[in-house]
């Protein structure tokens, strides 16, 4: 089993299919971001190979993540195979842009669970954070999935002076369009280093914004989540992921594997293990090692290149 000096179990791996991206949003990437060659993803045999290796050491989920999961040519095979090791759970992470393409393929393998970032309601504002012109068609994927049965959480990443005044519209969102929306806090990671502490705004100032025009609810969360959550009179649900101000590293089980094969225990560990070079039961036992206990402040590496 995967559990570390700490008593830290690890049961959830986020896989990375590919750092590219059919957008750049301005905390993640630049518009001229370059990506690494496809000759260096690992094969959807070799990511199938590790995930099971994993899970007969206690690993129960896998989030699909990236860059854009959906971009990755491989992303059906791959949805495919790894269903078929039945996890307690497999996910995904996406900006929806191609989500009609997959949402068959997702609901034939029990790909329930969807993430969404949408860090805006208001199409001109989707674009300067995004420098992308597709907020409809990420509008009507979502309304798709939802229709389909699929559990949607949203993922709006706040920041000050360029989406925090839309805060209620995120929960009103949630209200009529039965999706959870999740406000993470921006992390000191990567391109959004440069100007993090102006435009940060922490879950608590959020919260505080937000109880001026809702009634919350605190509802109980898993211990190892990490978001708190809260409902609202009309049924509205929301969560807040506060990895800057209130981090959760005491409680994380998980780990990251990026589409190269590096495997890191933390978002915040420049350092990982490639699984390519050496015996990987060598690797899993010191990758527990290296996790760190307290939140390590910032990052120079990008979330497309680690698999956010
Ligand atoms: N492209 C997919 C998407 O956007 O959902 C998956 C990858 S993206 C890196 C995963 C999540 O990380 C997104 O919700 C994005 O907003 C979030 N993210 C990226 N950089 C971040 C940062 N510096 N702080 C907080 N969240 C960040
Ligand atoms: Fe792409 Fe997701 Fe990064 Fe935005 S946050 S640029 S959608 S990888």
């Amino acid at each position: 089993m995967l559990i570390d000096k700490e008593g830290r179990k690890i049961t959830k791996l986020r896989v990375s299919l590919t750092d590219k991206c059919n957008l750049r949003c301005h905390y993640c990437m630049p518009v001229d971001q370059t990506f690494m060659d496809e000759s260096k993803y690992l094969s959807p045999d070799e990511i199938v190979s590790v995930v099971s290796e994993l899970k007969e050491l206690g690993l129960q989920e896998v989030r699909l993540t990236g860059g854009e999961p959906l971009m990755r040519k491989s992303f059906p095979e791959i949805v495919e195979k790894l269903a078929a090791l039945n996890l307690k759970k497999l996910s995904l992470t996406t900006n929806a842009i191609f989500l009609d393409r997959y949402l068959a393929l997702l609901k034939d393998h029990r790909v329930f669970h969807l993430n969404v970032s949408l860090d805006s309601l208001d199409p001109e504002n989707f674009k300067k954070i995004t420098h992308g012109n597709h907020f409809e068609k990420v509008i009507s994927n979502i309304r798709a999935a939802v229709s389909m049965g699929f559990s949607v959480k949203l993922n709006a990443v706040m920041m000050k002076g360029i989406n925090d005044h839309e805060v209620n519209q995120f929960v009103k969102f949630s209200e009529d369009e039965s999706v959870e929306v999740r406000f993470l806090e921006l992390m000191k990671i990567g391109y959004a280093r440069s100007n993090q502490s102006e435009t940060f705004v922490s879950a608590r100032d959020l919260i505080r914004n937000i109880q001026n025009e809702f009634q919350l609810k605190a509802i109980t969360s898993p211990l190892d989540s990490t978001s708190f959550n809260f409902v609202t009179e009309n049924g509205g649900q929301i969560g807040f992921i506060a990895s800057e101000s209130e981090p959760f590293c005491g409680h994380c089980s998980r780990w990251r594997l990026s589409a190269d094969g590096i495997l890191r225990a933390c978002l915040f560990k420049d350092e990982g293990l490639d699984i390519k070079v050496r015996d990987r039961s060598v690797i899993y036992q010191e990758l527990l090692g290296m996790k760190p206990t307290h939140r390590i402040s910032e990052v120079s590496h990008t979330m497309n290149a680690i698999g956010g």
